[in-house]
């Protein structure tokens, strides 16, 4: 049972933009947070939360044949493009992030961040594009 995260620590986030959008639960990892507060005080501009926690009910997870790292609260998508978002991917693999999801086309493009330790099945540091 994790302890609840004291949200006044990351004072650019609010809770309810990291909720399950299809449960509403809200379990982000305090490392994970503490690195993007400080990420997003090195960016310097508001950063929008398109995804954050996903409960393992969420059909994008339920979907995988493991669950990501949205569901361990260790991942974000921020919505953003073009100038920024190459800014923001400098800045993210400085800041510790160890995955890098790109989409960059079509209406809603975003940046997936999470910070996952390097594994056998799932070697990071690593960058992808969707
Ligand atoms: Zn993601």
């Amino acid at each position: 049972m994790r302890a609840p995260l004291d949200w006044a620590r990351y004072p650019n986030f609010q809770s309810q933009e990291f909720a399950c959008r299809h449960t509403g639960r809200i379990h982000m990892d305090a490392d994970f947070m503490g690195r993007l507060q400080r990420l997003r005080q090195a960016f310097g501009r508001p950063m929008v939360i398109s995804s954050g926690y996903r409960d393992p009910s969420h059909p994008v997870e339920a979907a995988k044949r493991q669950p990501g790292p949205h569901t361990m609260g260790r991942a974000c998508d921020v919505a953003v493009r073009g100038a920024d978002a190459l800014a923001l991917i400098v800045l993210a693999v400085q800041h510790g992030f160890t995955g890098i999801g790109v989409q960059q086309k079509g209406a809603s493009r975003f940046i997936h961040l999470d910070d996952l330790p390097s594994q056998t099945h799932q070697p990071r540091p690593a960058i992808w594009s969707y």
